[in-house]
């Protein structure tokens, strides 16, 4: 073994030989290392032969322990227990943007298709399950300065199984997709894939159809400067793309759809509009070109005086949203209830230099997920003590949920106080908002004790005047206020959903439902903020009825490079995935635990009465070569299917004499 495989069992413990334990790790190719049972994953940045059908096998219904670290066993595990003792579970990824947060779900979607059922429509179905990447990052993933496949929303995907454990299906839901990226994207970075794609991969009959172009330079919303992405194949992917959707289950005129209205966004993005004055002292705008709105409108069967009208008022670029996309692929229906493993990639904590409504929104989420890790990390610990008949003991730790509570708060948390600026009548601008975040949250601070929510909120001289400041877990951030007000409201003008809603085109009329005139509904639209608050209550509460896995994933350097380990940056990442924290929660109680028949295994050895065969029950014997190695009592527990060990010294007391027989 490189290291130490289990970083519990690191001694001393300490942020330097923590980071100095995955260094090492990671330059023999070592990327998985274990707390527990979480799994830390390092992104080698190059590929490398763990993923073999062979090594499938080799993790293949082995103890978690057993073998070394490896995601593979992360996955085993989650399978085995809702196979056969009927857990649901959940796998939570987390980390950085090009952390390889994707790559682990794909990694553990595959292994499970692998293991799971067989027969012909067993397969069809792990097919639509693992196709379903594809379809999901062509439109959702793009190239951006951190990571040149990076996945621009959010992703859970519940997989149904049976009794049995085959698969059933699954259903996806996505969160918070950036749809400003269409409009504009940052320098360096490009579009969503599917555009690339579809220039470069479609046949010249399909382009014509399309009344497209396969020149990048031809459209506004497709930057040039890097419009092609070293060792990317957009027309492979193209091809790669229309294959996967037609196994997801699209039928040949839905994919025709899809394309038409990836088509219109792009003659979209050409339109140009030019100020004109009215009488009436009010500007308006008008459409410069009109072929391309003409093609736009043949495209999705609108009449193009409708949507004129309706591009001639103010139209307003909207940012973010809540998309929840179901794929049901369900193919088979049993009387019994259905096993759930859900898996969930979603951004990790954000520290930019710049930091807005988004990584306010995302670390919020990231604060509930923490939230989650804290209560199921202890109540996992608390119910596994419980069924071994261990006493339990109380680990001290640092609770967030007074984080989440400032900004969820529905009295007045921050989410409740923008909604409420957002709703006031009179003028509302961020600033207003500000000002009311910093009298309401700065002034209680006087009355309220330290670990109140607004101890949270930080107010200092030094702030910049737009700004506020939050303690979160993973560190201090800045938010700039500019946008909030705008980003929450995520108004897109009634005329142009009606517009949209008139098409004569299935799938636009499906997107835009609040366009029918019949649901016409005076009541304002959901808020941002609220809808996501919605969605992240929604999902904590669907992952607190399951069993969480945890993946952490961390991000070796800067440059997308193999080889390189950046120390500072790594430490970063493990201050605010808070993986300190949880080595500490994982030793305050037993650091260590195994069933007794391989603990008896590994050290009969070690003893002259339970060498080299015990005939007794495992426990007993267990017992006996403790007591003859004179370990202090309390430094074990014995439960009902496990022996606890307290310190890690004492395993490596017992690894050390292991050795020297
Ligand atoms: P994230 O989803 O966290 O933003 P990705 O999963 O997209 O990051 O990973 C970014 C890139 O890093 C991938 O496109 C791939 O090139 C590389 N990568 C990530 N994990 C691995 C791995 N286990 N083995 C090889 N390459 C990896
Ligand atoms: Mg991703």
């Amino acid at each position: 073994m490189i290291g130490v495989g289990d970083m519990v069992l690191i001694e001393p413990l300490s942020e330097d030989t923590f980071i100095e334990n995955l260094r090492k790790r990671f330059e023999h190719n070592e990327i998985y290392t274990y707390i527990g049972s979480v799994v830390i994953s390092m992104n080698p940045y190059k590929s490398l032969p763990i993923y073999t059908a062979e090594k499938v096998e080799e993790y293949r219904n082995r103890n978690f322990y057993e073998l070394s670290p490896h995601i593979y066993a992360l996955a085993d595990e989650a399978y085995r227990s809702l196979r056969d003792q009927d857990k649901d579970q959940c796998i939570l990824i987390t980390g950085e943007s090009g952390a390889g947060k994707t790559e682990a779900s794909k990694f553990v979607m595959s292994y499970v298709a692998a293991v799971c059922g067989k027969g012909q429509e067993v397969n069809k179905v792990k097919e639509q399950l693992l196709q379903s990447n594809p379809v999901l990052e062509a439109f959702g993933n793009a190239k951006t300065v951190r990571n040149d496949n990076s996945s621009r929303f959010g992703k859970y995907m519940d997989i149904e199984f049976d009794f049995k454990g085959d698969p059933l299906g699954g259903v996806i839901s996505n969160y918070l997709l950036e749809k400003s990226r269409v409009v504009k994207q940052p320098r360096g970075e490009r579009n969503f894939h599917i555009f690339y794609q579809l220039l470069s991969g479609a046949s010249d009959d399909t382009l014509k159809k399309l009344k497209l172009d396969r020149d990048f330079s031809k459209y506004n919303y497709l930057s040039l400067d890097s419009a092609t992405v070293n060792g990317l194949d957009d027309a492979a992917c193209f091809r790669t793309v229309r294959n996967a959707m037609q196994i997801v289950g699209f039928m040949e005129d839905e994919v025709q759809s899809v394309l038409e209205l990836v088509a219109a966004v792009l003659k979209l993005g050409n339109l140009e509009f030019k100020p004109e004055s009215r009488c009436n002292g009010f500007d308006e705008s008008r459409i410069k070109d009109k072929n391309d709105l003409k093609e736009m409108c043949e495209l999705l069967g609108i009449e193009q005086s409708v949507l004129e009208r309706a591009f001639s008022f103010r139209t307003v670029e909207a940012k973010m949203e809540k998309v929840s996309t179901t794929l049901n692929v369900a193919q088979a229906q049993t009387k019994s209830r259905k096993k759930v493993m859900g898996v969930l990639d979603i951004y990790g904590f954000e520290i930019f230099e710049d930091n807005s409504f988004e990584q306010f929104i995302i670390n919020y989420c990231n604060e509930k997920l923490q939230q989650i890790f804290i209560e199921l990390t202890l109540r996992e610990e608390q119910e596994e003590y419980i069924r071994e008949g261990i006493e339990w003991t109380n680990i001290e730790y640092f609770n967030n949920a007074i984080i989440c509570d400032l900004i969820e708060n529905n009295k007045n948390g921050i989410l409740a106080m923008l909604d409420e600026e957002c709703l006031r009548p009179g003028t509302v601008t961020d600033e207003t908002f500000l000002d009311k975040l910093n009298t309401v949250c700065a002034e209680h601070q006087h009355f309220e004790s330290r670990q109140s929510k607004n101890s949270k909120f930080l107010t200092d001289h030094s702030l910049p005047h737009n700004c506020f400041r939050i303690q979160h877990y993973a560190g201090k951030v800045l938010y700039r206020v500019e946008g909030f007000v705008d980003k929450n409201n995520d108004l897109l003008y009634r005329d142009l959903s009606q517009a949209m809603y008139k098409a004569n085109h299935s799938l636009i009329k499906i997107l835009f439902p609040e366009g029918n005139p019949a649901k016409v509904n005076l009541k304002r639209p959901l808020t941002a903020g609220f809808q996501f608050r919605a969605s992240v209550g929604t999902l904590m509460k669907n992952l607190l009825t399951k069993n969480p896995n945890y993946i952490r994933c961390i991000k070796p350097n800067d440059k997308k490079a193999a080889h390189i380990f950046t120390d500072s940056l790594v430490c970063h990442q493990v201050r605010y995935l808070g993986l300190m924290e949880n080595v500490r929660v994982r030793r305050a109680g037993y650091a260590f635990r195994q069933a007794y028949e391989p603990c008896l295994e590994r050290y009969k050895m070690l003893c002259k009465q339970t060498w080299p065969h015990w005939k007794g029950p495992a426990r007993e014997g267990v017992e006996v070569l403790l007591k003859n190695l004179q370990v202090a009592a309390e430094e074990f527990a014995y439960g009902r299917s496990k022996i606890f060990i307290r310190n890690p010294r004492t395993l490596f007391f017992l690894e050390e004499k292991r050795r020297q027989c």
